[in-house]
């Protein structure tokens, strides 16, 4: 039996998750499950599927879960150590679906004992993206991408030779704003920008999407997870969002991976690989669709992407002051304390501010990367003070 834990498991892409594994059951030993705060939901799964040990994020809601598990049988542990503890038993898969860079460390200790990390959580990659590489590399553990776009790559990249790769292009929805004019942007609500037009997501990537904060940490994912040159990484804003990724070959054809916008495909990838396994999705009628578009990313329109290819050329810590500091910025977004459009100054100054300690040679250990992320929460929020004065 498989034993596997799922790491944001209160989540919608531990939501996902889940439903696969209720589906066979039998054939997974649960070794923990976690969430942030959400201690209804979590006791409810844990009480379904009988992990080892449930954990909760929140230090202060040790309480309220222990009770919720009172006589099941099930461990009920808190905070952020207990969670790192979680993913240091053993283990064969486990999912990374907690949101933010709250979900490097477990990912990292998975790696550490050669586990398979199904990574959802991109933030991973963008804050650490050679460490985690190494510790992957250095312990024959395996990364297997669950971001619908990388995941779409890497299965376009099966059996092919990495030196006939000449371009990867990512598509992007375009979000909730995809379709309003620029200048209506700085005036968009967080009710606004939490609809996307095809996926059902968390809030913050939703958020992220319209921002295309998103695709700017997706494609800086594409770099470290692949190791392509930043030049070949191309962004290409697809409505439909029935076409996740295409690889461009040397002899110009173009692979792309084209399902519904429904991440358990995706996620039972992972879960099976290297099998390929039938899954509840539904089946495209091509022809019922009709026709499928694409336009060009503006990049003057969407600063975080250029910020991301900025990100790229700096290297070292930068990707870890990117992340922290557009963590931060949605915060204060969704706060009320800046507007849409402020997030991206607030994480272009944090960049520009903190030049001089992201130019460190990589890889970084984790204890870097934890010190550049919280610098960067510090400047992004020292910007947003200075906006509301
Ligand atoms: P959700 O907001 O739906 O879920 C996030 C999960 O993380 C919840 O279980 C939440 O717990 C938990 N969590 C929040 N903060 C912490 C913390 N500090 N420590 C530990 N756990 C925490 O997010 P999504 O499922 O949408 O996304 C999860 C990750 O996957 C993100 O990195 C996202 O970018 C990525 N991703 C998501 C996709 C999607 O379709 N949703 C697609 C591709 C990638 P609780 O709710 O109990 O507070």
């Amino acid at each position: 039996m498989r034993r596997i834990s799922v790491f944001g498991a209160t989540g919608s892409v531990g939501a996902s998750t889940l439903d696969l594994i209720r589906r066979d059951r039998d054939a997974y030993h649960i070794v923990a499950l976690t969430g942030g705060r959400n201690v209804d939901a979590l006791a409810k799964l844990a009480r379904e599927f009988m992990p080892e040990i449930a954990v909760v994020a929140d230090a202060d809601l040790q309480d309220d879960l222990s009770t919720a598990l009172d006589g099941c049988g099930v461990e009920a542990a808190s905070g952020r150590s207990a969670i790192v503890e979680a993913a240091t038993r053993p283990i064969d898969w486990v999912m990374s679906a907690i949101v933010g860079a709250a979900g490097l460390e477990p990912g990292l200790r998975a790696l550490e004992q050669g586990a398979t990390l199904a990574l959802a959580n991109k933030e991973t990659l963008v804050a650490a993206g050679p460490l985690v590489m190494a510790t992957a590399r250095d312990n024959g553990a395996t990364i297997l991408p669950v971001d619908s776009e990388h995941s779409a790559v890497f299965q376009a990249l099966r059996g092919e030779d990495p030196a006939s790769v000449e371009r990867v292009i990512i598509t992007a929805s375009g979000g909730a704003f995809r379709d309003w004019p620029a200048e209506k942007l700085a005036n968009a609500t967080v009710a606004d920008a939490s609809k996307h037009p095809n996926w059902e997501m968390g809030q913050r990537i939703t958020i992220d999407s319209a921002s295309m904060f998103n695709k700017a940490l997706e494609v800086i994912e594409t770099r470290e997870f692949f190791g392509i040159d930043p030049g070949r990484i191309e962004v290409l804003v697809h409505p439909e969002s029935l076409v996740h990724a295409l690889v461009g070959f040397s002899d110009g054809a173009l692979m792309a991976h084209v399902g519904p916008p429904d991440m358990r495909h995706a996620i039972g990838h992972a879960l099976h690989w290297p099998d390929r396994r039938a899954l509840p999705v539904e089946r495209l009628d091509l022809a019922a669709i009709g026709s499928l578009s694409f336009r060009a990313a503006d990049e003057a329109r969407w600063p975080a992407l250029r910020l991301a290819r900025e990100v790229m050329a700096a290297g070292g810590g930068a990707g870890a002051i990117f992340n922290a500091a557009k963590e931060q910025a949605l915060d204060g977004f969704i706060a009320g304390r800046i507007g849409f459009a402020d997030m991206a100054t607030v994480v272009e100054t944090a960049l520009e501010n903190l030049h001089s300690i992201s130019d460190t040679a990589s890889p970084l250990g984790l204890e870097a990367v934890m010190v550049l992320d919280q610098r960067a929460r510090q400047e992004a929020q020292r910007v947003m003070d200075a906006f509301e004065q």
